[in-house]
């Protein structure tokens, strides 16, 4: 017997049917005498036609109003699977994220999980219900409902896993498993078994949309089993790898990984927005006068390029920011005085390449090897940014494909 969270996300319960097959999953590990909670999305499409109301009630809307509002798709999905189990005879009960509860700070749109109290979900698991809660929501300390942000049933799941400690957290995705790219550029990118927390991490945030990079961030943290499996498959025959692990991507330990690779996958953002200032004063405190506002107007900058001045007098600085903040950042950036500069450029049709690998700590030339494959093709770089475990370059969004494919078959990602 194992405890199981199942995480289901809106492409896997975007009708009855699809909640008919996700409810078969649940039965299948219920009958093999598991206890069993699951974490639900909105159906597909839900959340965004949600949203897109309270903008049009108003542009400036109340972010707890929000709140309530866009919670809503998970509680209806969380009450039909449970309607659904119990009519196929599997003693089900939905749960809501205050019910729980599932307590968030204030950030009232993109809240964090603070606590969760296991007790009464683990009482419940133990009498033998399967316990359905709606992902995404919470209870803020004003008591009113939060959300934990774009795609954040993935970390309800894992911050239920860690608080009921659960033995395995199942992702079920329309995908099976995490890949060394996106599929739909390169065919021949591959299903990894194993990733790293910090490499998934890396991914999620570099523009790999399967996790949100808070869940993997819980999970890295508490040590949780995190597999990304497809809810597709037929429910009855389910494939298993050798070792009788769920068939899909392990998000793990580094230790876990015996036959660690030097790069692991490529991943590509078009989210992404190039801001440059020419002829900025080169002295101290330029970099503060610049990014000090930016921060204060919560826009997080990405990558930052300043250049050693040849006068001495003025240098350029690039840096780039979400594509949805872009034009925040040049008002804020045109409406500073407390510095000067000639022009400002800018460009969003970028997009943001990266490598990434946990070998890359102790291989030399990874970066070399990339900015080579990258000029043989012609792809200009307009800026880099590297962490030990990371090379990240920006370039013309026309070239994203061809530079995902250069570099995914420069680190032999195709080959088996
Ligand atoms: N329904 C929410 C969203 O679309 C949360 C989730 O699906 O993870 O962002
Ligand atoms: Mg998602």
């Amino acid at each position: 017997m194992a405890r199981l969270v199942m995480k289901f996300g809106g492409t896997s319960v975007a009708d009855l049917d699809r909640i008919r097959n996700v409810a078969a999953h649940v039965k299948r590990e219920v009958t093999a005498g598991h206890e069993v909670a699951v974490v639900v999305s909105a159906m597909s499409g839900k959340t965004n036609e949600l949203v897109a109301l309270c903008r049009g009630a108003s542009v400036l809307h109340d972010a707890r109003e929000y709140d309530a509002v866009v919670a809503s798709g998970e509680q209806v999905t969380s009450g039909l699977l449970a309607i659904v189990l119990q009519d196929m005879g599997v003693n089900a009960r939905s749960w809501q994220g205050w019910q729980i509860a599932i307590r968030t700070d204030a950030a009232h749109g993109a809240a964090r999980i603070a606590e969760i109290d296991g007790a009464l979900l683990v009482e419940r698991l133990q009498m033998g219900q399967v316990a359905v809660i709606a992902g995404f929501q919470g209870i803020a300390p004003d008591n009113r409902i939060s959300t934990l942000g774009r795609g954040g049933s993935d970390t309800s799941a894992v911050a239920v896993a860690a608080a009921i400690k659960a033995d395995r957290c199942d992702i079920y995705t329309d995908v099976d498993g995490v890949y060394t790219t996106d599929p739909r550029i390169v065919p021949k990118a591959r299903r990894l078994d194993k990733v790293s927390f910090e490499e998934m991490l890396e991914m999620a945030s570099l523009g790999s949309k399967v996790l949100q990079v808070r869940s993997v961030e819980l999970a890295m943290v508490h040590g949780v089993r995190t597999f990304v499996r497809s809810s597709f498959e037929a429910p009855d025959s389910v494939r298993v790898m050798p070792n009788g692990d769920p068939y899909g991507t392990l998000i793990c330990d580094e230790e876990e990984i015996v036959e660690q690779q030097v790069v692991t996958g490529i991943a590509y953002s078009k989210d992404e927005a190039q801001i440059s200032l020419r002829r900025v004063a080169d002295k101290p405190g330029v970099a503060a006068a610049v990014f000090g506002p930016l921060a204060e107007a919560n826009i997080n900058v990405d990558m930052i390029v300043q250049n050693i001045s040849s006068d001495g007098k003025f240098t350029d600085i690039t840096f780039t920011v979400p594509l949805a903040d872009y034009e925040r950042a040049v008002s804020v950036v045109k409406s500073s005085d407390s510095f000067e500069f000639e022009s400002l450029e800018s460009a969003t049709d970028v997009c943001k390449v990266s490598v990434i690998g946990m070998g890359m700590r102790s291989h030399a030339g990874v970066a070399a090897a990339a900015f080579k494959a990258l000029a043989e093709k012609s792809i200009n770089i307009r800026a880099i940014t590297t962490s030990e475990i990371k090379i990240s370059v920006l370039i013309d969004a026309a070239y994203t494909e061809l530079a995902v494919r250069t570099l995914h078959s420069l680190y032999e990602l195709d080959k088996a």
